[in-house]
């Protein structure tokens, strides 16, 4: 089974993810910018949903340095923010998509299962 890392510091965010992942993927989960950017260099996983508002790093940082060591792992950025800046980074720093929350789980879902 192809492995998730959940990056999300709010709890009942990181729960509606599981409730999209479940027997479909294994997953892991984050809480902060800096356990993202250690459990990717401890393994690699298959893909990444990233929150942007994360203590100790945020996910834009949290991208942009994972892109150096790891140019293929698919970026799935989950925000409340719909900051057009925070979109145009995100795409030049290299994520796959970019989502506005709330986002429905059936799309969630198509996109990682397009991008894994
Ligand atoms: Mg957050």
């Amino acid at each position: 089974m192809k492995r998730v890392l959940i990056a999300e510091d709010n709890d009942s965010n990181y729960l509606l993810m599981t409730y999209i992942l479940k027997n479909r993927y294994e997953f892991d989960r984050a809480r902060n910018g800096q356990e993202v950017v250690d459990m990717v260099e401890s393994y690699a996983p298959d893909l990444i949903i990233m929150d942007l508002k994360m203590p100790v790093i945020n996910g834009i940082e949290v991208s942009r340095r994972i892109r150096k060591n790891h140019p293929d792992i698919p970026i799935i950025i989950l925000t409340a923010s719909a900051f057009e800046s925070d979109r145009e980074e995100a795409e030049s720093i290299g994520c796959n998509e970019f989502l506005t929350k709330p986002v429905s789980g059936q799309k969630c879902l198509e996109i990682i299962n397009r991008l894994i």
